[in-house]
């Protein structure tokens, strides 16, 4: 167990019968955003173009290195710390996290946190903002190209968000957002392969702008749609959730979501420890050195019980195909 993890003994998730939410209302299409996805993937396909015919190794390499660092600002930063308070993290490291942030551009955090505490709280129901009874599209990008419900607003007010807006981190990536996505999705990772090893301008502002952003973007979709939808159900078999190796991979750890939707606050979002899960290393790392401390995790014995009690049976191959 790594340094300041504290083995909790939170209540877990029960998915009582849903909430009575209000019947679907129709679909309402955002146009400006219909027209700027379809934009930004078009930039993003010519980054794909010019990547592959003249970047660097080191360029391929830089990219990756960024994926990395914009996943971490959703799933150590965003997710993890803002919205579930899994663990707690000294200045220095929030304002590195929401730097992180903003280069994945994906809504403030404040915004962000509401969204994905609503997610939790109403999953499955018309309040839920990527109610993934509405389709894989829907659930992946589609609920950003169309007007919330008015359940989603309204069952959303009920939702208390105070003590992330309570953070003056998040506070200074609220009002200053613009400008600081301009710098950190954009303009900064385009300069740096520009200017340190003359990197072909395009290839800069699209691959490492463009295409990297909207890369990431799908990764982190996929934890909305595919992982809630194929997978097995070894913690809860009542919920949409599923564990999905594939999701975990690509999202650095977050597509272990039956675990996840039935223990919430646990900093790892998995039993499984590192592998597939690059966030809980790089937060362990954090906490080694003393920036993350009072790591939240699920003990041994209640995720062996929740299993017996609401598992679908699945759990003892997930763990035999974690050993090999
Ligand atoms: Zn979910
Ligand atoms: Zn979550």
């Amino acid at each position: 167990m790594a340094p300041n993890v504290v083995s909790s003994t939170l209540p877990e998730e029960h998915h009582e019968p849903q909430q009575e939410t209000k019947p679907l209302e129709p679909v309402q299409i955002v146009w400006r955003n219909v027209l700027l996805f379809i934009a930004l993937h078009s930039a993003a396909l010519y980054g794909v173009y010019l990547v592959i015919l003249k970047a660097a190794l080191t360029s391929w390499l830089y990219g990756v290195f960024l994926c990395f660092l914009s996943g971490l600002g959703v799933t150590a930063g965003a997710h993890r710390l803002w919205t579930h308070k899994a663990y707690k993290a000294k200045l220095p490291l929030r304002i590195f996290l929401a730097f992180c942030n903003c280069m994945a551009l994906q809504n403030d955090l404040y915004e962000w946190a509401r969204d994905h505490r609503v997610h939790h709280k109403f999953a499955e129901t018309n309040a839920d903002p990527h109610n993934v009874n509405r389709g894989f599209f829907f659930a992946h990008m589609g609920w950003l190209m169309a007007k919330k419900q008015r359940d989603v607003i309204e069952k959303g007010k009920t939702v208390d968000i105070s003590d992330v807006w309570a953070d003056p981190v998040v506070r200074f990536q609220h009002r200053f957002y613009v400008p600081l996505c301009a710098l950190a999705c954009f303009i900064i990772p385009a300069a740096i392969p520009y200017y340190c090893w003359g990197e072909d301008l395009y290839v800069s502002c699209f691959g490492a702008g463009f295409t990297r952003y909207v890369v990431c973007l799908h990764f982190t979709w996929f934890v909305n749609s595919a992982a809630h939808m194929w997978g097995n159900k070894p913690y809860d078999k009542n919920i949409s959730a599923v564990e999905t190796k594939w999701v975990s991979a690509l999202a650095i750890g977050e597509g272990f979501h039956n675990y996840h939707h039935t223990f919430p606050w646990d900093y790892s979002t998995s039993e499984l420890g590192y592998k597939y899960n690059f966030t809980t290393l790089f937060i362990d790392c954090m906490a080694y050195i003393g920036q993350a401390y009072d790591l939240k995790t699920a003990s041994k014995e209640s995720v062996q019980q929740r299993k017996l009690r609401t598992g679908d049976g699945s759990y003892d191959e997930l763990e035999k195909k974690h050993k090999d």
